[in-house]
């Protein structure tokens, strides 16, 4: 058992706390390699923007659970010494499990240095929810960690989370399970959605030059939620916005997404003024990084060193994250 303590990361209360007073949200970036992890700390530094790493479960099978305890730890002290060389502050960094989907997976993770999990069981009844989200807050509690639950039900597919029609979150339930959970942020469904397709072209108006635009979020349910239990930190999941210039650059160089489209970011930014302290993005990170490896191997095929093709998967990631810590979620300088 080692503490997040030990490992320098800190919990998400006061990340929340400022982020409210702030009006600006926490950016939740997904890592499972090394380039994914250096750009964040990179980009994060630069911008002085507090940050929480995130680990699905499925990341966490992909990397090795105790390999990525390590990388962890290795990310609190590389931003220590870029901080330092750089004449910056340290930033505060959270370590978040996303999408835990049992008691003995958060339990695993905080007992690994985790310093905030969530527990998914926004698939199980209303009672079930409550009564697994409570389980886990009562374990992280004691030991200072954060727990996030989530309540309405995501479209989409990313690692082992899934599923065809969203639900969006019932405002007059939030009181009861924020207040019988006891949890300290919540996710709620309000028309984002997991992975790059995250509206059907059908949902979509379309522009002369034939961008999707997808229908808005639904900011009259956040409002209710807001109401109903004002001043709780409120997360946004499956929200990257899916960039068409990534998609174009991925298809161009032999790629087959087939109409992608994602969150519009004027949309993310307005959700930032709200109660919406934490916004998670991941496809975001796939798609540029997958652009940049295509792009580099279709323009440069007798390449075969993984640095020639990653590095550049690096650089893409450190731009699009600095992009949207100090354009998107106005959490830069905030450290
Ligand atoms: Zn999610």
């Amino acid at each position: 058992m080692i503490s997040y303590k030990e490992l320098g990361f800190v919990n998400t209360r006061g990340m929340f706390k400022k982020a409210m007073e702030g009006k600006y949200a926490i950016p939740a970036y997904n890592f499972n390699n090394m380039e994914q992890i250096q750009a964040i700390i990179t980009a994060c530094v630069e911008t002085q923007s507090p940050v929480i790493l995130q680990v699905s479960s499925g990341a966490r099978k992909y990397a090795n659970a105790t390999l990525l305890q390590y990388m962890g730890k290795g990310a609190v002290e590389m931003m220590k010494n870029m901080a330092q060389e750089k004449g910056l502050r340290e930033i505060p960094m959270a370590l978040h499990l996303d999408h835990g989907d049992s008691f003995e997976l958060c339990k695993s993770c905080i007992e690994s240095g985790f310093s905030s999990v969530m527990i998914d069981a926004s698939h199980h009844s209303f009672e079930e929810n409550i009564a697994l989200t409570k389980k886990v807050v009562d374990y992280a509690h004691p030991l200072d960690v954060t727990v996030e639950g989530e309540l309405g039900v995501l479209a989409g597919i990313e690692d082992d989370v899934s599923a065809e029609k969203s639900t969006y979150t019932q405002p007059e339930e939030v009181i009861e399970f924020v207040k019988k959970t006891g949890v300290d942020s919540l996710a709620i469904s309000i028309g984002t959605s997991h992975g790059a397709n995250k509206f059907k072209p059908e949902q979509c108006t379309k522009t002369a030059d034939g961008v999707y635009v997808p229908p808005e979020l639904r900011f009259d349910i956040l409002e209710e939620i807001e109401r109903k239990i004002a001043g709780f930190p409120i997360v946004l999941h499956g929200s990257s916005s899916v960039p068409m210039e990534a998609v174009k650059i991925i298809n161009s160089n032999g790629g087959a997404l087939k109409d992608a489209v994602g969150i519009p970011e004027e949309q993310l930014r307005k959700a930032t003024k709200s109660a919406v302290c934490k916004i998670n993005i991941d496809s975001d990170g796939r798609l540029w990084m997958t652009a940049a490896i295509r792009k580099h191997m279709n323009e440069k095929p007798a390449d075969f060193d993984p640095r020639k093709y990653l590095g550049p998967a690096r650089e893409a990631l450190i731009k699009m994250y600095k992009h949207k810590n100090e354009h998107v979620l106005g959490s830069a300088g905030k450290a």
